[in-house]
């Protein structure tokens, strides 16, 4: 099948990459032409592990093509997915202009039929919206080209996209439409093979179910923090409580890790959205704003742990913190609302440096937030401890799960571990002469 991908980030790219591989001409299309010059040469933009491989291959083999011209790109397509960015306005709105604006070149450039893909994340009623731009483009210039609005959200997790795309849990296809049901059944067959996997659904349903998936695991997520808070104050250990409460199979085990908060460029956005699309509708959605503001709180207990640990030594002014783990989470480089940034932000606001390392997102970082006076940023595990006060580590990349303690004891003015991830044993640490701090366990003093 000829496909046309516009927005070639963490989504489309990957997208595009796994329906080239099993046979389709895939055409993909983004604005920043930088982006497109670098896909050309055969390099991938972002870091995503089994990526850049798949890419090479396809480009090279002829499947795969790239331009910034959204009509050169959909000229000969029969399906167009929009896979564009969708992020939060300041009033944590999603800003929808990029959609919109797709939406509205589509209409201005088809020459003939077409089925219009929504994949980014969008409230309900956005597939209505982008039917109404298209034809609202179509009247302008007097035509009448038969299209249709299909809802395909897409589940997959950044640090294991190729795999999630290749083998997802289901595929939701949101369509009133049986032809176009049928053809997102073709594309998706060789992903979804045993038939439960591809659900099909009404429109506004599928735009809800990426929502209430998104808000399911971001609320799993500020449960199992409130709860390491009150352990913390109660003198209880959340890792015996999570495999208390995960052995129950109405439970279960994921999503249940205690740490410093969930980031990422999708749930605290799709919180935000769906709180917003509820008020809407009148409708004010207290679970899930305090899943919001849970979240929001959680991104500074490590930082108020360690002010509180400097405070009776005349506090963190003048003083050095080596951070391991900038990225939101492991295997990714993406550092979009990442923790870390919040905790780099507290302690350089009250004169601590920070010195920080992360196995990919370092690039990102130097860009993204880089201009934090008191920030510095260091392409070296180990060099970031030298002389430092204490070590906080901040983001779960295996590198960082067994690292060579004695080395750290060192390196470090003092044997002071701060830990966002609970990635070490507090008995261990203790054995081991560290001070030790966690989430949700007893500190080691
Ligand atoms: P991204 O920011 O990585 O990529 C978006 C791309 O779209 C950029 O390369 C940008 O240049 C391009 N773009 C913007 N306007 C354009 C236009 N008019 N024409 C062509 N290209 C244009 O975004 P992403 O992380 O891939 O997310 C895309 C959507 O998918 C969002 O709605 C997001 O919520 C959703 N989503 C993301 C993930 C994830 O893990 N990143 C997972 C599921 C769903």
């Amino acid at each position: 099948m000829n496909v046309c991908i516009v927005g070639t980030g963490y989504v489309g790219l990957v997208s595009a990459a796994c329906f080239a591989e099993m046979g389709n001409n895939i055409f993909c299309v983004d604005v920043n032409p930088k982006v497109v010059e670098t896909l050309e040469a055969g390099k991938v933009h972002i870091y995503e592990p089994g990526l850049e491989d798949l890419v090479k291959r396809n480009t090279a083999q002829g499947r795969l093509n790239f331009t910034t011209s959204l009509e050169e790109g959909m000229a000969d397509c029969q399906v167009i997915f929009i896979t564009v960015g969708t992020p939060s306005l300041p009033d944590g709105r999603c800003d929808l202009k990029y959609v919109d604006a797709v939406a509205r070149e589509i209409g201005q450039k088809m020459t003939g039929p077409k089925i219009v893909v929504d994949k980014s994340t969008v409230p309900v009623g956005t597939a209505d919206r982008v039917r109404g731009i298209i034809n609202e483009e179509l009247e302008k210039r007097g035509e009448s080209i038969p299209f249709d609005v299909v809802s395909n959200p897409e589940f997959l997790k950044e640090g294991d996209a190729v795999n999630d795309f290749m083998k997802p849990d289901r595929v939701v296809v949101g369509t009133e439409n049986a032809e176009s049901a049928a053809v997102l059944q073709q594309l998706y067959g060789p992903f979804a093979r045993s038939r439960e996997k591809l659900i099909v659904m009404g429109v506004r349903s599928a735009e809800m179910t990426k929502y209430a998936a998104n808000c399911m695991l971001a609320t799993k997520i500020s449960f199992i923090n409130e709860v390491a808070n009150i352990c913390e104050r109660v003198g209880a250990n959340v890792t015996e409580v999570r495999a208390g409460i995960g052995s129950d199979s109405r439970i279960g085990y994921s999503f249940i890790y205690p740490g410093v908060g969930y980031g990422g460029s999708c749930f605290p956005k799709d919180v935000k959205a769906l709180i917003d699309t509820a008020k809407d509708y009148g409708y004010e959605a207290r679970l899930i704003q305090s899943v919001d503001s849970v979240n929001n709180a959680q991104k500074h207990v490590l930082a108020d742990k360690i002010k509180e640990y400097f405070e009776p030594q005349g506090g963190v002014k003048g003083r050095t913190l080596a951070l391991w783990g900038i990225a939101f989470k492991a295997n990714t480089d993406d550092i979009r609302e990442a923790s870390a940034t919040e905790i780099i932000k507290d302690l350089t606001a009250l004169g601590m440096k920070v010195r920080a390392y992360d196995p990919v997102a370092n690039e990102r970082a130097r860009e993204e937030i880089g201009d934090i006076e008191g920030l510095e940023i260091i392409d070296d595990q180990n060099a970031v401890l030298e002389d430092a006060d204490a070590l906080a580590v901040v983001t779960d990349w295996n590198q960082f799960r067994d690292p060579d303690f004695d080395n750290i004891k060192r390196q470090l003015k003092a044997p002071i571990v701060f830990d966002g991830r609970n990635l070490y044993q507090p008995e261990r640490m203790g054995e081991a002469g560290f001070a030790y701090f966690s989430i949700g366990r007893q500190p080691v003093k």
